[in-house]
C-alpha cells in the first residue's frame, strides 16, 4: 500500500524549546501546531492519502483525495485488509459532517446572563485551571473528575489520562466506553485473564457457523456483514434476538427469543452441547478450568426446560446446539444486545464457553468474539487510564504502578493505588455533591446517558463543567459553563484500534474551523497551564506518544513493541496487538489477519480460560398492567451513528433515515392501542415520556416496542440499572406504555 509523501517541521533544539516560554505558550495555541515547534504533518498539493474511518470500530480504510493539500473527497480502499473497498453512507460522507455551521470554532464562557461569550483559548485555559483548582482546594482533589470517549485517537486518550490523573491529580475519570464496551472487558477479562477479543475478520469469511447474539450486523457493523456475505462455505447462520432484524431475516436459524431470556438459552445450548456428546474433551482437560461445576451448573437447564423461559421450541434449541457442535469451524459474535444487560458480563461468559467447551477458539473460523462499538472503544480499553492503568494494567499493583512510572518517566507517587469510579458512580458522586467539577471530552452523556432527565439535572447542578468538542451544539455543550472548540477526525493525527486489534492511522487531512485545536494540543496546553508541562516534554506529538505506549506495552498481551512506527502501521494496511519486538525480530512484517490463543495458552496465572457461570437475575422493571409493553431500544440504521452530532449534518445521510422520533410496536399492539403507521403517540415510562411516530411491524413481537437510541427522547424513557460487574446501562428493558398523542 502506498503513502503519501509527507513533509515534517524540524524540532527546535532543546535549548531554544525551553528558553522561550513565550513562544511556547503561542505555539500551544497556533491551530495545527503541538507547540515547541511541532507541527502537524503537512500532505502534499495534489496527491492522495489514506486514513481510516473515524466513527465505528470496523475500522475501514479510506482513501483521501487532496487539492490544494485539502481533503475534497475519499473512496473506500481497495487493499485495506478491512474493509476490501467498501464503507458504509456514514464513511462515505466523512469529511462532508466536518463543514458544519455549528463548528465549536472558538472557546465560550457561561457568562452572568446564561449566554455562551467567546473568549480566548489563553483566557479559556486559565479559566479552566483557576476554576478546577478552586474546587480541589475547596472540597478536595478528587471532586473533579472527567469524562472521555471512544472517538479521539489512542494518543489522545493516553495524553488525557495521563494528564488528567498523574498530572492534575485527578482520581475519577472514565469513559463513554463504559456503555457499550465494559460488559465485554469484564468477560474477557476474568475468562481470559485479559480483555483480548481473540478474532480476526477473515474469520467471518472462514466459518461454517456464525452465531450472532444481541448483535444486528447488517445495520450495526456493515462492512462486517459484507465479509459474511464474501463467506463461501454456505454457512449455517444463527441469529439470537427478540427482534426479526435485517441479520436475522437473512439467517439460516433466527431464534426469536424473549427478551433478557439469553443467558437460559446459552446454558440450554451448553447442556445439550454436553449430552450430545458435542464436547471437545481435549480442549476441555488441556486448556480451560472449573468444568465440573461449570457442568453441574447447566445440567437443570434442559432445552425442555429453557423452551418455557426462552418461548423457544426445543428443537429450536437442539437444532442451533447441533449446528454449532457439529461445524467444523464454528464462531460466535456479540455486541449491545449482550452487553448492555442487567446480566450481560455473565451472558457474554456464557457465550465464551460454548466457544471453549466445543473448542472453537484458536483457529480460522472460530471464537468467542465481542464487536466493537466505537472506532477507538478498543484504544479506550487499553489507553484511557480510567479504571484501568496505562496499557490495561492495575491501579492496585504496586509492581503495575512501578512500571508504567518507569515507561512514562514519571514519579511512581503521582500513581493512584486504586482505579476510578466507573461512569454511573461518577455520576452518583454528582447526587452526593462529591464530584463538583467535570470535563467531559468528546461525549454527550446529556443524551446518551441513562435516565436522562435525572443525568440532565445533575449536570446542571456542577459548580463548574467544561465540554470539549466539535460541537457547539451538543446537548452537553447547552449545558456547558466553558466549551472548548476541538478539531475532528480529518483535522488531526494519531491512531485507532478497531475490533480485530488492528492499530490504524488517522490523517489530518483538512484544517480545522476558527480556533479550533486537536484534542492532543489542548491537553498539551492544559497541562502547560496547570504547571505540569515538565513532566510531558517527551510528549511532543502523537508519535512520540505512540512510542511512551510502546514501552508501557512491553510485557503485556497487548504488547505493540515491535511496531516500527506509524509509517509501518500505514504500509502493512494496519497492525493488530500484539507485535513484539521478538515477532519482529522473528519476521519480516505482521501478517495481516491475526488471531489470538492459537496455541490454548490462556493469559490466566494457570494459562487456561475460566468456564464461569451463575444464577439467572430477575427483570429489574418488567412489563405490569400499567406499563405493559417492554422496550428495546437499538441502532436505527447506517445512516446514524450515536446522538447524530455529526451524522445529523450530512443532507444526504439525513435523507436515509428518519429525522422524527419513532417506535416499532407490532400490529396486533397497534390494533388494541388504536394507533396506526405514521400516527402520532406518546410512550411513557416512569421517568418521562416521549412523542414519536409508529411505525406497525411484525418484525416486533407483540408486547414489546422499539426505538433507535438516535433520538434525544428515548433515553427520558429508560431505566437506570446496571451489570453488577461491569456497570455497563442496561439500555434494553423497561416497561412503558403507549397512547395515541391525542388522549388526554
Ligand atoms: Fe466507517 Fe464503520 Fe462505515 Fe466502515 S462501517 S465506513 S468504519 S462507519
Amino acid at each position: 500500500m502506498s503513502r503519501a509523501p509527507t513533509t515534517q517541521q524540524p524540532k527546535l533544539p532543546p535549548l531554544l524549546q525551553r528558553r522561550s516560554g513565550a513562544m511556547t505558550r503561542e505555539l500551544l495555541l497556533q491551530p495545527g501546531s503541538y507547540g515547541l515547534g511541532m507541527t502537524h504533518q503537512t500532505l502534499l498539493p495534489d496527491t492522495t492519502t489514506t486514513a481510516v474511518c473515524g466513527y465505528c470500530a470496523t475500522g475501514c480504510g479510506l482513501r483521501l483525495h487532496l487539492r490544494q493539500g485539502e481533503a475534497v473527497g475519499l473512496t473506500p480502499e481497495t487493499d485495506y485488509p478491512v474493509n476490501l473497498g467498501m464503507a458504509c453512507p456514514k464513511g462515505w460522507e466523512a469529511l462532508r459532517v466536518l463543514q458544519s455551521e455549528d463548528r465549536a470554532t472558538h472557546p465560550l464562557l457561561r457568562d452572568a446572563g446564561g449566554e455562551l461569550r467567546r473568549l480566548s483559548w489563553d483566557d479559556a485555559l486559565k479559566e479552566f485551571c483557576s476554576r478546577f483548582k478552586a474546587i480541589q482546594s475547596q472540597h478536595g482533589k478528587d471532586s473533579v473528575a472527567f469524562l472521555s470517549t471512544g472517538q479521539i485517537a489512542t494518543e489522545e486518550m493516553a495524553f488525557l489520562g495521563a494528564l488528567a490523573k498523574f498530572g492534575m491529580g485527578l482520581k475519577h475519570g472514565d469513559g463513554n466506553t463504559r456503555q457499550c464496551m465494559a460488559t465485554a472487558v469484564t468477560a474477557y477479562k476474568e475468562s481470559f485473564g485479559f480483555d483480548a477479543p481473540p478474532y480476526t475478520y477473515d474469520d467471518f469469511e472462514q466459518s461454517d457457523c456464525l452465531v450472532f447474539i444481541g448483535s444486528n450486523l447488517c445495520i450495526g457493523h456493515p462492512i462486517m456483514w459484507e465479509r459474511v456475505l464474501r463467506n463461501r462455505r454456505s454457512p449455517e447462520i444463527i441469529v439470537i434476538d427478540p427482534r426479526r432484524t435485517e441479520t436475522a431475516m437473512a439467517a439460516t436459524q433466527h431464534l426469536q427469543l424473549r427478551p433478557k431470556s439469553d443467558l437460559v438459552l446459552l446454558y440450554a445450548i451448553t447442556q445439550h452441547l454436553i449430552a450430545s456428546g458435542l464436547v471437545d474433551h481435549d480442549f476441555v482437560t488441556n486448556h480451560t478450568s472449573g468444568y465440573p461445576e461449570f457442568q453441574q451448573h447447566v445440567e437443570s437447564f434442559t432445552p425442555d426446560v429453557a423452551s418455557k423461559l426462552t418461548g423457544l421450541s426445543a428443537d429450536q434449541i437442539r437444532r442451533a446446539a447441533e449446528a454449532i457442535g457439529t461445524a467444523s469451524a464454528a464462531s460466535l459474535w456479540w455486541t449491545m444486545g449482550v452487553n448492555q444487560s442487567y446480566e450481560g458480563v455473565r451472558t457474554a461468559q456464557a457465550i465464551i464457553n460454548i466457544a471453549l467447551i466445543t473448542g472453537n477458539v484458536g483457529k480460522p473460523g472460530t471464537g468467542a468474539n465481542s464487536i466493537t462499538g466505537q472506532c477507538n472503544a478498543m484504544g479506550s480499553r487499553l489507553w484511557s487510564n480510567t479504571t484501568n492503568l496505562f496499557g490495561h494494567h492495575q491501579f492496585d499493583n504496586c509492581d503495575h504502578r512501578q512500571k508504567v512510572a518507569d515507561a512514562l518517566r514519571i514519579d511512581v507517587d503521582r500513581i493512584p493505588r486504586e482505579g476510578s469510579w466507573s461512569y454511573d458512580r461518577i455520576i452518583e458522586g454528582i447526587r452526593r455533591q462529591e464530584i463538583r467539577g467535570l470535563w467531559v471530552i468528546a461525549t454527550n452523556p446529556a443524551h446518551s446517558w441513562i435516565h436522562q432527565s435525572d443525568v440532565r439535572e445533575l449536570l446542571g447542578q456542577l459548580d463548574f463543567l467544561v465540554v470539549q468538542d466539535m460541537y457547539s451544539s451538543t446537548e452537553s455543550a447547552q449545558h456547558a459553563d466553558l466549551v472548548l472548540p476541538a478539531a475532528g477526525w480529518g483535522e488531526k493525527e494519531g491512531t485507532l484500534i478497531n475490533s480485530e486489534r488492528r492499530y490504524g492511522l488517522q490523517r489530518r487531512v483538512r484544517p480545522a474551523p476558527g480556533e479550533a485545536l486537536a484534542d492532543f494540543q489542548i491537553f498539551r496546553a492544559i497541562a502547560h497551564y496547570w504547571g505540569v508541562g515538565d513532566m510531558f516534554d517527551e510528549w511532543t506529538d502523537p508519535e512520540a506518544v505512540f512510542r511512551i505506549m510502546q514501552r508501557a506495552s512491553r510485557g503485556q498481551p497487548c504488547d505493540i513493541t515491535g511496531i516500527a512506527g506509524y509509517e509501518q502501521i500505514d504500509r502493512c494496511g494496519g497492525v493488530q496487538w500484539p507485535w513484539t519486538e521478538r515477532d519482529a525480530a522473528e519476521q519480516p512484517a505482521p501478517a495481516t489477519q491475526r488471531r489470538l490463543f492459537e496455541d490454548g495458552r490462556f493469559y490466566t496465572p494457570d494459562g487456561r480460560a475460566k468456564l464461569i457461570v451463575d444464577s439467572i437475575a430477575s427483570m429489574p422493571e418488567a412489563p405490569d398492567q400499567r406499563y405493559p409493553i417492554l422496550l428495546l431500544t437499538g441502532r436505527g440504521s447506517v445512516s446514524q451513528w450515536h446522538t447524530q452530532t455529526r451524522t445529523s449534518k450530512s443532507p444526504i445521510l439525513r435523507k436515509l433515515y428518519p429525522n422524527d422520533p419513532y417506535i416499532e410496536i407490532n400490529p396486533e399492539d397497534g390494533s388494541q392501542l388504536g394507533i396506526g403507521s405514521g400516527q402520532t403517540a406518546r410512550v411513557i415510562s416512569r421517568r418521562g415520556q416521549a412523542k414519536v411516530t409508529v411505525l406497525l411491524t411484525p418484525t416486533i413481537p407483540a408486547g414489546q416496542a422499539f426505538m433507535p437510541m438516535h433520538y434525544e427522547s428515548t433515553n427520558l424513557l429508560t431505566l437506570s440499572h446496571f451489570d453488577p460487574y461491569s456497570r455497563q446501562p442496561s439500555y434494553k428493558d423497561c416497561a412503558v406504555r403507549i397512547e395515541p398523542a391525542d388522549r388526554k
